[in-house]
C-alpha cells in the first residue's frame, strides 16, 4: 500500500547504509502533499492504527504537517486517537470539537484535527497540551484512555510483549519514550552486546532479569545515544569495542568499556537527579492503566508487566530511596556531590 499510494524514493543520512528513510508524495486528492519526508513506523501506527484509520494518503499528510509545525508524531497520533475514543464514548461531541466528527477511522477529521492542534486553533488549543491536559479538561473517566507516562505519550512498542519495556517507560527521566535506553534494542534482540553480559544474554519471557536489564541499557546506552550519538538504528551491528574505538579515532581519547560506562551512569543519574528536582517521586514510575490491561487474545494474551517486583529491583539497583529519589551515598559515588547536595539538603 505505501509503495503504491505514497512512496516517492529512499533516503538516508549522510554515508549510512542503512538508508531508512522514505520520501512520500501525495499527487491529488484531499491530502495533497508535495514530495517531503515520508511517515516512519510511530507515524504509521499513531495516526494509522491508534485511530484505525486505514488511508496511508491521509497519515503521510498528518506526519508533513506535524513536521512543518516541530510536532512529535506519536504524542499528536496518540492525541487524536484519545479524543477519538473520549468522542466515541460521548464525553465530547461536536460541539466541543468545533463541528468535526472524530470518530474511528474518519481521515479527514484527523488530518483537520492535526492542522488545528498545529494553529491552536478550537479544540486543537486543547489537544496541543497533549492528552493528560486534555483528559484534565474533558474530565469523566477521560483518564481510562490515557497512555502516558510522566505526561509523555507512550509510542508504539506494547510493554506486555516486553516486559522490560514497561519498566523503561516508568524510569525514563522524560516518561514512556522509546529512545530513553537501549533496553528496546536489546530485549527486542536488535542489539548484541557480548562485552555487557546483561546485554548479549537470552532472557526468559516475563519480568525476570528486566531490572538488571534496564541498568545496563542505560549505562551503555547514555554512552552509545547521547554522548557518542550513535544512531539507534545505524548503529545496531556495532558491539562496545567497536563503538568505543570509532569514539576513540575521531576524538583521539583512549576511552575504555568502564569509563564510557561510568559517564553513561553518570548522565543517567543526572537525568533522573533533574526529573526528581522537577518533582517527579516514585508515584509517578507507573503505566498508565491502558497499558496495564490484561489483553483476553492476541500474541500478547494474559501478559502484563510485574511492575512492583520490577521497581523493586530496579529501585535496589540504582540505590534509590522508596520515594524514588537515589540516596547521597549513589550520587557522590558515580561523581554527582552537587546534584545530592540540592537533593538531600537537610
Ligand atoms: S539508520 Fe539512522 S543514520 Fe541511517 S538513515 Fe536511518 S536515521 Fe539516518
Amino acid at each position: 500500500m505505501i509503495e503504491e499510494k505514497i512512496f516517492a524514493g529512499h533516503k538516508t543520512c549522510y554515508g549510512c547504509g542503512v538508508a531508512c528513510k522514505k520520501n512520500a508524495e501525495v499527487k491529488d486528492g484531499p491530502f495533497k502533499m508535495e514530495k517531503g519526508p515520508g511517515p516512519e513506523y510511530e507515524t504509521i501506527a499513531t495516526f494509522g492504527c491508534m485511530c484505525l484509520n486505514s488511508s496511508i494518503e491521509s497519515i503521510a499528510k498528518a506526519n508533513e504537517i506535524c513536521n512543518r509545525n516541530g510536532m512529535d508524531t506519536i504524542t499528536c497520533g496518540s492525541t487524536i486517537a484519545f479524543a477519538i475514543e473520549c468522542f466515541e464514548n460521548g464525553l465530547i461531541t461536536e460541539k466541543d470539537t468545533d463541528g468535526i466528527r472524530l470518530t474511528w477511522g474518519n481521515s479527514e477529521a484527523i488530518v483537520k484535527m492535526t492542522e488545528k492542534i498545529a494553529r491552536r486553533e478550537g479544540f486543537g488549543a486543547v489537544l496541543a497540551q497533549g492528552s493528560l491536559k486534555a483528559a484534565e479538561h474533558i474530565g469523566g473517566n477521560a483518564a481510562d484512555f490515557l497512555t502516558t507516562v510522566k505526561g509523555l505519550e507512550a509510542p508504539m512498542h506494547d510493554p506486555r510483549s516486553a516486559h522490560g519495556y514497561g519498566l523503561a517507560y516508568a524510569i525514563s527521566p522524560r516518561g514512556a519514550c522509546h529512545e530513553a535506553s537501549l533496553t528496546f534494542e536489546a530485549e527486542g534482540g536488535t542489539i548484541f552486546i557480548p562485552e555487557i553480559p546483561e546485554l548479549s544474554s537470552d532472557l526468559p519471557e516475563g519480568s525476570e532479569g528486566r531490572a538488571e536489564l534496564n541498568v545496563a541499557a542505560q549505562d551503555y546506552g547514555m554512552f552509545f545515544s547521547n554522548c557518542a550519538v550513535f544512531c539507534n538504528l545505524g548503529g545496531m551491528p556495532l558491539n562496545a569495542t567497536q563503538a568505543i574505538n570509532l569514539v576513540n579515532y575521531v576524538t583521539g581519547f583512549d576511552y575504555t568499556l568502564e569509563e564510557v560506562l561510568a559517564a553513561g551512569r553518570r548522565l543517567w543519574y543526572l537525568k533522573r537527579g533533574l526529573t526528581n528536582l522537577f518533582g517527579a517521586r516514585a508515584k509517578d514510575d507507573r503505566l498508565p492503566r491502558r497499558l496495564m490491561t490484561v489483553l483476553e487474545e492476541g500474541p500478547t494474551e494474559g501478559s502484563v508487566p510485574d511492575m512492583d517486583r520490577m521497581l523493586a529491583e530496579f529501585y535496589e539497583l540504582r540505590d534509590f530511596d522508596s520515594d524514588g529519589v537515589p540516596t547521597k551515598k549513589v550520587l557522590d559515588q558515580v561523581g554527582l556531590p552537587d546534584l545530592a547536595a540540592l537533593l538531600h539538603q537537610s
